[in-house]
């Protein structure tokens, strides 16, 4: 098997591009992948701080090194969670972290937080105290690893959260959600998860990456990673999910990676829907109890604007979400309108400078006549 570029010895075929590529491609190429995403998705910027959450395994060490070769500002965060499971899962793996630093990237910072001396007790043992996930360790895991990685972003100052989720973890989320039909989990599923009060940004820069190609990455670059898995994961739905979409993948490559890009296009719309929906009504605002006006819009999401007269309620959850809503000057139509505004004034600004830079640049050629129209307009011609 010969790499598509250079013609040496291929390390990786990936169906879903065509492309086979040597050790040395196949690195440029996955660095730039991960770049590309990260524009394309605006998640974070040179200037920003990055906390990557790292848990020893492939896909959060590739992605800390991937960021700290691109010169991104990337300081890592492991969760001591306490999990033995006769195999000192949680030990081994942060033995590979500061193996990690020690031998990619002696400079960079490792944060570790220890949940046994945070709470006074580990993961498993909180798990057996709480009904949350009915005695599995998931669920308690999950928001445990949550609250400290948005507390240690928030003292830190970092301004996103990055984590090693991949195309394969994404794809089988989304095929869990779309058969349970979880239309708010739908909705909040993209690469960018936006900040809210007191939770800071969540991005997955590897969220266009297939699973086997951040291992392949780690074993070209020699990262050594944690191989096991969780012990409370297995036999778990989202890997099950996982099994069922690789046989897909090996009938039809690519249909995971097109599922999920098509679904950022389309989850879009959806989540401008859901919005409206939470929007729920607009009443009418309490003279007294409120400083807007009397009679003006109070909707959720506030957009103060006065509603038509004995139209008092303006509710945007029925079919009318998808119509002009009742206000007046509803926030909505006025974006709207303000967003045509501006467009229409850039394409109008971008003609004229067109013609205006096509002006100044123009010269006639030497062997222009003076009666040429370029020449009666008082352009200078070519100096020789
Ligand atoms: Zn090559």
């Amino acid at each position: 098997m010969k790499c598509s570029k250079c013609g040496g010895l291929a390390v990786i075929n990936m169906r879903q591009h065509r492309l086979r590529l040597c050790a040395g491609h196949f690195v440029e190429w996955f660095v730039a992948m991960t770049q590309r995403t990260i524009e394309a998705y605006r998640m974070f910027i040179p200037a920003d701080r990055v906390l990557v959450a790292v848990s020893g395994g492939k896909d959060s060490l590739a992605l800390w090194d991937v960021l700290l070769r691109l010169g991104y500002q990337a300081e890592g965060l492991y969760i001591g969670l306490g999990i033995d499971e006769g195999i000192a899962y949680s030990a081994r793996s942060l033995e590979f972290c500061h193996k990690f630093v020690a031998g990619h990237h002696p400079a960079a910072v490792l944060h570790v937080v220890d949940v046994a001396a945070e709470y006074g007790q580990a993961i498993p043992d909180l798990a057996r105290r709480t009904q949350r996930g009915r005695g599995k360790a998931c669920a308690v895991c999950g928001l445990v690893k949550r609250h400290i990685m948005n507390r240690i972003a928030r003292d830190g100052g970092f301004t996103a959260i990055a984590t090693g989720h991949n195309l394969d973890d994404e794809v089988a989320v989304l095929m869990q959600n779309t058969l349970h039909w979880q239309v708010g989990y739908l909705a909040r599923q993209a690469p960018v998860l936006e900040e809210r009060a007191g939770l800071a940004r969540k991005v997955k820069p590897l969220a266009r990456l297939y699973e086997r190609e951040a291992a392949a990455y780690a074993l070209v670059q020699g990262i050594e990673y944690i191989y096991d898995e969780c012990p409370f994961a297995r036999g778990s739905t989202t890997n099950f999910y996982k099994e069922l979409l690789n046989q897909l993948e090996l009938k039809s490559p690519g249909a995971n990676s097109s599922s999920t890009c098509n679904f950022s296009g389309c989850g879009r719309p959806a989540r401008w829907f859901l919005s409206r929906l939470r929007r729920k009504s607009c009443t009418p605002a309490p003279a007294a109890a409120s400083r807007r006006p009397p009679g003006s819009c109070v909707p959720s999401a506030g957009c103060g604007s006065r509603t038509t007269a004995g139209q008092p309620e303006a509710r945007f959850y029925t079919s009318a979400a998808l119509t002009r809503p009742r206000c007046q000057k509803s926030c909505s139509s006025g974006q709207w309108r303000a967003r045509q505004t501006h467009r229409l004034r850039v394409r109008r600004n971008t003609r004229a400078v067109t013609r205006a830079n096509a002006a100044r640049n123009h010269r006639p050629p030497a062997s222009c006549s003076e009666r040429h129209p370029c020449r009666q307009r008082g352009f200078r011609p070519h100096s020789r």
